[in-house]
């Protein structure tokens, strides 16, 4: 078994853009978990890049067959997880994985996996900056929007229960916080 780097926060926090950039200045150290989701792709996703997009059926005969980790219907109808085979892959050749799972999922999945697992909560500085990144990116219609954001403030509660939240104000000063955080944990025996 291996190590594990969590991030969670609501959506539009911006954990997409510093997992990013985390596996660019780090590739040899740590590779992205897949998620698999029921939701549709986004314009410019690729199955089994950012997602594997599956049918709802599929999803839920992969559940039937243990086949997730962890899993959560994160929006009505909706679900996303993460399967195990995502994490034994990474693990096998030697780099620690990169989740960008929901606050209950990265919670889980911290309670398992303990001093194994570095869960790192990414805040907006308000909820209103995050409806503003939200709209901007502008990946969602309106009724998902609302979903996302009234979500936002539930999930803006579990903070505390996170190794770690990082304010995510100005970029530069957090991905240069994360990078630290990541690899203060990676070297930690
Ligand atoms: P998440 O993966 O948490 O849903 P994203 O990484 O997609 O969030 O970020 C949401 C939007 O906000 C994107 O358009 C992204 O470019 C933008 N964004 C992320 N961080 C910042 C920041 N610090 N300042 C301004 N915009 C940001
Ligand atoms: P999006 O639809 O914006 O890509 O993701 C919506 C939410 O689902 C985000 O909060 C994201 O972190 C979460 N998510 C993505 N993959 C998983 C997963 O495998 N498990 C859980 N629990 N949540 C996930």
């Amino acid at each position: 078994m291996g190590k594990l780097i969590i991030f969670s926060a609501p959506s539009g926090s911006g954990k997409t853009t510093v997992v990013k950039h985390l596996l660019s200045v780090m590739p040899d150290k740590m590779a992205f978990s897949v998620s698999a989701t029921t939701r549709k792709p986004r314009p410019g996703e690729e199955n089994g890049r950012e997602y594997h997009f599956l049918e709802f059926d599929d999803f839920e005969k992969r559940i039937e067959n243990n086949e997730f980790l962890e899993h959560e219907e994160v929006y009505a109808g909706v679900l996303y997880g993460t399967l195990w085979s995502e994490v034994h892959k990474i693990w096998d050749s030697g780099k620690a994985v990169v989740f960008d799972v929901d606050v209950q999922g990265g919670l889980n999945l911290k309670r398992r996996f303990k001093q194994d697992a570095l869960a790192i909560f990414l805040r907006p500085p308000s909820v209103e900056v995050l409806m503003e990144r939200l709209r901007k990116r502008s990946t969602e219609v309106e009724h998902h929007l609302q979903e996302r954001i009234a979500k936002a403030n539930h999930e803006l509660s579990f903070e505390n229960q996170y190794d770690v939240v990082v304010v995510n104000d100005v970029l530069e000063d957090t991905l240069k916080t994360c990078e630290k955080l990541v690899t203060d944990f990676l070297n930690k025996p």
